[in-house]
């Protein structure tokens, strides 16, 4: 990964993908969401903030759980919330 001065992104060497296509809170709730992203902790998919429930910044904000990846199938890239980096792979 390249150096972007975060230690979460740097500490990943595998990518999680996302196991289902859905966020797996809306499916809880019936809602809908625009895009997913998969939390690089738990490998948990959530939806983006786009989407109305904003699920995957609350999971990460509720847990501490830093990075996120697109899971969209033509997106390839990393996000750290705590230090707002951003990075493809
Ligand atoms: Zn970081
Ligand atoms: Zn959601
Ligand atoms: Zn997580």
């Amino acid at each position: 990964m390249p150096d972007q001065g975060c230690a979460h992104i740097d500490a990943i060497d595998k990518v999680k993908q996302a196991k289902r296509r859905e966020c797996e809170d809306c499916v809880k709730i019936g809602a809908r969401w625009v895009h997913l992203r998969t939390c690089q902790a738990c490998g948990g998919t959530r939806c983006c903030d786009d989407s109305p429930n904003r699920h995957a910044t609350k999971h990460a904000r509720g847990t501490g759980h830093p990075v996120i990846s697109s899971a969209e199938p033509d997106e390839r890239w990393l996000y750290c919330y705590p230090d707002d980096a951003f990075t493809d792979y």
